[in-house]
């Protein structure tokens, strides 16, 4: 858009969820962090293309930098008499709009907006809003806004049901009860952002709903080292609440503890760091933990990633797919074991996964899983699509115990734990610095979220490209389970060092 107060259905969103995004978009774009992910970009466009074809052929209007060109390819659809139109484009008044899908019906026109997502949110309801609000002032009937997403009861068998993958959810009367309110969102939003010197904004829960706001750490620059924002476990509307009453840092949380309720464990949270305590152990309930553990023990991690649209029979649209797991098979001396499981990459991992999880974990052996419930449920899931694997899976499962209970309980604590009961927080705070266990050292796949990615594209990479990531995940998820049975000697150290006090 060339003008600061043009708005196209994204800025308008945007707009909506604060207007100083659009100014700081205008003038400080080079403050915004965590740019949309090349992944959501992809789910986004796979899904927009299979919606197309929803209605049989529809007429493409192709993009262009040039918004006036896609507003006139549009008007020649509509004359020739098109009866679906994707990407149909409308301008009026500095306000564009390019529709997913136009379709006939009958005088007057549907508008439906594509999400690949699984349900209407608040801010869909904002976007058609804006788009039925552009088309009546062109002088489009709408005659019914509908929300186009993904059905995810929809159980992909055979070839892809596009009737059945994709829900249209009627949206008509909302949209139109918001038409006016639009029309004031527009004139608050242009007002906002006219101005060159910077509006004021200050933070609260809408920079974080409905997405989380690139400019996050540049509008909270003011906020002490340790805040109210970093207590674990606090409600955000809590954090916001006393934010806005001036207790902010952790000095000041102390000093109104009582009048806030300060519960034990953020006043242990804020204690550790003020003043400089050491590591905090519970041994007896350490030991009451390692003793429910038998050896030889099997430390498990699974990877998994989803799909908006199934590829495989038997799945849902962002069903959790287990592609692949790590094992390390520790003895009671100590002594290690490496196993582990990765799928060929464009194919159903499932079955190959599941038969050589049988084979590596005998029936009846301990497992552990840093949180479990994660692990129980892509058991739990596999066990489900394959009955004849059921017995065996159903046995990990329920020998499957979880790492994380002694420091969800804190029975260990530490301050650079910062309350957190996370891996990603727990093992830094046990071995501060170790390279060994760096996962910032890794090649191409340092979490859970890059490694998803990883195999979800794989297939579309060159072989070399292949192999490098193939390597990268399998040191990814191998860390992980060496990092649990590292977690674990740092438990019994700490009893072994109480018995020997
Ligand atoms: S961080 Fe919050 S206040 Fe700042 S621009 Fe984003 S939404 Fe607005």
């Amino acid at each position: 858009m060339s003008n600061i107060t043009d708005l196209s259905k994204s800025r308008y969103c945007k707009g909506v969820q604060c207007p100083k995004i659009l100014w700081l978009d205008a003038y400080k774009p080079e403050e915004a962090e965590n740019v949309l992910s090349e992944q959501v970009m992809h789910n986004g466009n796979l899904v927009g293309d299979l919606a197309r074809q929803y209605f049989g052929s529809c007429a493409l209007v192709e993009f262009s930098y040039q918004k006036e060109q896609m507003t006139q390819q549009t008007q020649e659809y509509i004359r020739q008499g098109a009866e679906t139109i994707a990407e149909a484009a409308f301008m009026t008044d500095g306000l564009y709009c390019a529709v997913d899908l136009l379709h006939r019906n009958g005088d007057g026109w549907d508008l439906i907006e594509v999400k690949s997502s699984t349900k209407v949110s608040k801010i869909y309801l904002e976007d058609m809003a804006f788009q039925n609000y552009v088309l009546t002032r062109c002088g489009i009937p709408v005659k019914r806004v509908f929300n186009m997403h993904l059905n995810s009861s929809y159980v992909r068998k055979g070839a892809l049901d596009l009737q059945r993958l994709f829900t249209l959810e009627d949206c008509t009367e909302t949209v139109r009860a918001m038409y006016d309110a639009v029309a004031e969102r527009i004139a608050g939003i242009r007002s906002f952002i006219s101005v060159s010197e910077e509006p004021v904004r200050d933070i609260d829960l809408h920079c974080h709903d409905p997405y989380e706001c690139a400019y996050y750490g540049y509008c909270s620059r003011h906020l002490p080292e340790h805040s109210v924002f970093d207590l674990a476990g606090m409600f955000a509307k809590t954090k916001y609440k006393h934010y806005h009453n001036g207790i902010i840092s952790y000095e000041d949380l102390l000093a109104h503890a009582k009048e806030i309720k300060l519960n034990a464990k953020h006043r242990r949270q804020i204690e550790s760091v003020l003043y400089h305590r050491a590591d905090e152990t519970d041994c007896k309930k350490i030991r009451e933990f390692l003793d429910t553990l038998r050896y030889p023990l099997y430390h498990l991690d699974f990877e998994t990633y989803q799909q908006p649209v199934p590829e495989f029979d038997g799945v849902r649209p962002y069903q959790q797919i287990p592609f692949q797991y790590s094992l390390h098979i520790e003895q009671e001396d100590g002594t290690l074991e490496h196993r582990e499981f990765l799928a060929k990459e464009g194919t159903d991992p499932r079955r190959a996964l599941a038969e050589q999880l049988v084979q590596d974990i005998p029936q009846g052996v301990c497992s552990l899983a840093y949180n479990m419930s994660f692990e129980k449920s892509v058991i739990s899931g596999l066990a489900e699509q394959f009955p004849d694997l059921a017995e065996a899976l159903t046995d990990i499962h329920d020998n499957l115990h979880d790492l994380m209970i002694p420091f969800r309980e804190q029975s260990y604590y530490s301050a650079a734990m910062q309350g957190s009961y996370s891996i990603k927080y727990v093992l830094p705070a046990l071995y501060p610095d170790d390279p060994e266990l760096d996962y910032h050292s890794l090649d191409a796949v340092h979490n859970g979220s890059e490694a998803s990615a990883a195999f979800a594209t794989m297939a579309s990479h060159s072989p070399e490209e292949i192999a490098a990531l193939r390597k990268a995940l399998l040191q990814y998820c191998g860390l992980d389970t060496y990092a649990m049975v590292k977690v674990l000697r740092r438990l019994k150290e700490a009893v072994r060092n109480a018995a020997s006090a």
